[in-house]
């Protein structure tokens, strides 16, 4: 499951966070994840709970953000959210603009809980 190793590599990411604050747990962990990245969220949160539980991690909060697909414009650098895959520039008219955003997948945030 793609998921599922996804919530193994942002835990080892939190893992890393973590071993900085000695004897800190984390409760709670914020995602930003853009609408192109392909990942389903509730597949996701459930990775998590498979791969927390039964550790001193288990009941770790998520809160995933999703993040809409950008473009940007070459021509006057506007930069826009794609609705519905209408990708041509809204303020000039261009229709080859380049893809900025929406797809990251990244750890925004990590809440611990310091003994
Ligand atoms: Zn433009």
């Amino acid at each position: 499951m793609h998921e599922l190793s996804i919530a193994d590599s942002v835990l080892e990411a939190v893992r890393a966070e973590a071993g900085r604050h000695p004897g800190a747990v984390p409760v709670k962990i914020g995602l930003r994840i853009g609408e192109l990245a392909g990942v389903d969220p509730d597949a996701l949160t459930f990775g998590f709970q498979a791969l927390t539980a039964g550790t001193p991690w288990n009941g770790l909060a998520i809160e995933i953000e999703n993040t809409p697909r950008r473009h940007r414009c070459p021509t006057c650098a506007t930069e826009f959210r794609v609705v519905e895959y209408r990708s041509g520039c809204p303020a000039c008219g261009a229709a080859r603009t380049e893809c900025i955003g929406g797809d990251e997948l990244e750890l925004a945030y990590v809440e611990l809980e310091e003994p």
